[in-house]
């Protein structure tokens, strides 16, 4: 069983509830298709400032994730005809986010969750 901490942005916090989120890391797809089982440990919210993400990171591995994954939005916008594309997502430095949530969590950070970019190969950051 694989625990998983979602991270997901603020700009976007009152307008998506995760659905396709929560669907694809249930069914284990998408984002999470490398996993042969997955649960959800929690979510938190993005915030402005990068060590109070480094904090966040923090307590979900003390609550036992043993990855974080950035909402897909976080780095990609949604297009014409509901494609997404990469880039002009709601986290003006997603790379760096998830190379030091990776870090300061000490677990892998993984950039994706649902509705992947067609061009997008699903990134992740280690400790
Ligand atoms: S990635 Fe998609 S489903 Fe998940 S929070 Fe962003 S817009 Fe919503």
């Amino acid at each position: 069983m694989s625990k998983i901490g979602l991270f997901r942005c603020a700009d976007n916090e009152l307008k998506c509830p995760l659905t396709s989120c929560l669907k694809s890391l249930k069914s284990r797809e998408e984002g999470f298709a490398g996993y042969l089982e997955t649960e959800l440990v929690g979510i938190f919210t993005l915030q402005n400032d990068l060590e109070e993400n480094l904090k966040l990171a923090r307590i979900m591995a003390a609550k036992g994730a043993e990855a974080i994954h950035l909402v897909t939005c976080s780095f990609a916008h949604r297009g014409e005809g509901k494609t997404w594309h990469l880039g002009r997502g709601f986290v003006r430095d997603p790379d760096n986010l998830a190379r030091e949530i990776a870090k300061a969590g000490g677990l892998p950070c993984v950039k994706g969750s649902a509705h992947l970019p067609a061009d997008y190969e699903v990134e992740t950051y280690t400790a």
